[in-house]
């Protein structure tokens, strides 16, 4: 779940949430969007019904992915879209599809709506579309978000196919590099041009682009840093663990007295749970300092063979949170924790690794 989002439901089983920047966007456009010819109805079913288009646009990347076997986590919706966080990374040829899916359904709804205009009121509505018109604007403007979508940058839907056509020729390191840098290239366009045409709106999408090129650039990069290497090579293997008969004051002593946000829970040797700090702090505060770890600790806690790839734990990591435990068979090998990989990426990149 990702922070500073609000859920607002479920479709097909992928939770929805709202980032709190498309809040602040609604809210602007609520202050600055409304002009005096147009009723104030019609404008909330507008940005409503292009909010929906948005949606759709999401669904069609998910609906495709889980062609190609991968669950969605979540959709986002972020102010210049939304995104559908997946369970794994796709692989080029299938990036390609998952990517242009999403604008492919904005294309679509466009043209349904084109035809439909032209059909009932000539082609001439559809040319030369009146301000009022709400199937004209709705048309527009999810033609506007196909085309939006399919720029060939970061972060949007175009970059993602741009990158995965390039890493058919090339390394993926330097097929992101392409796609970041003429994401970077196409902020800095939008925020020139916002500018001088005194588009103030059409700035706040180019910071939102600049940000997104920056954040696809270090996921992508971090997949590359990862590839290829085994979990083992950045596992914790100096750690603190607590016993099953321990109770939730040791817990907290030890919490302090180490830099450790996770313990794993041992049963002489044997693995039996993990406690988290937020496990930890939760259950101290509804069970007492007296209550025994083990009916806190989460027992379905998440693992991974100390041998798989690690681009392939990121994805398990980034699902639980902020730790895996590392097991071969039932024998605890060693942690996997959010920081220690962090640190470990610095020095590879640094060439330390
Ligand atoms: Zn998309």
């Amino acid at each position: 779940m990702q922070t500073g989002t609000v859920g607002i439901g479920s479709v097909f089983g992928v939770p929805i949430r709202l980032h709190f920047t498309f809040l602040l966007l609604m809210v602007l456009l609520m202050v600055f969007g409304f002009n005096g010819t147009e009723s104030g109805v019609i404008q909330v079913l507008y940005i409503g019904l292009l909010f929906l288009s948005v949606l759709l646009h999401e669904i069609g990347h998910s609906l495709v992915s889980t062609r190609y076997g991968i669950k969605t986590i979540e959709i986002i919706v972020f102010p210049i879209g939304g995104i559908a966080r997946l369970e794994r990374q796709p692989k080029p040829q299938e990036e390609f599809w998952i990517a242009v899916s999403g604008p492919l359904v904005n294309l679509a709804i466009s043209l349904a709506l084109f035809i439909y205009i032209g059909n009932t009121r000539g082609m001439e509505a559809i040319f030369q579309p009146s301000d009022t018109n709400l199937t004209e604007r709705l048309a527009y403007g999810n033609l506007a978000l196909a085309i939006f979508n399919l720029l060939p940058a970061f972060p949007m839907d175009g970059g993602r196919a741009l990158r995965s056509v390039i890493a058919r020729f090339r390394s993926e390191a330097e097929a992101t590099r392409i796609a970041s840098a003429s994401g970077r290239i196409l902020a800095m366009g939008l925020a020139i041009f916002a500018i001088v045409s005194g588009q103030y709106l059409m700035l706040f999408i180019a910071f939102f682009v600049y940000l997104g090129a920056a954040q696809e650039t270090m996921a992508a990069s971090g997949r590359v840093l990862t590839q290829g290497v085994a979990v083992r090579a950045a596992m914790v293997t100096d750690f603190r663990t607590l016993s099953h008969g321990q109770t939730m004051r040791d817990a907290a002593d030890l919490l302090l007295a180490t830099s450790q946000h996770d313990f794993p829970v041992l049963a002489g040797d044997q693995v039996i749970g993990l406690l988290g700090r937020n496990l930890l702090l939760r259950g101290l505060a509804a069970s007492g300092p007296d209550a025994y770890i083990a009916g806190v600790m989460d027992r379905d806690f998440p693992r991974v063979a100390p041998d798989i790839d690690l681009a392939e734990a990121l994805p398990i990591l980034a699902k639980s949170g902020s730790c895996a435990l590392v097991m071969d068979g039932e024998k605890l090998m060693g942690m996997l924790t959010s920081e220690n990989l962090s640190e470990f990426l610095v020095l590879r990149q640094m060439g330390f690794q």
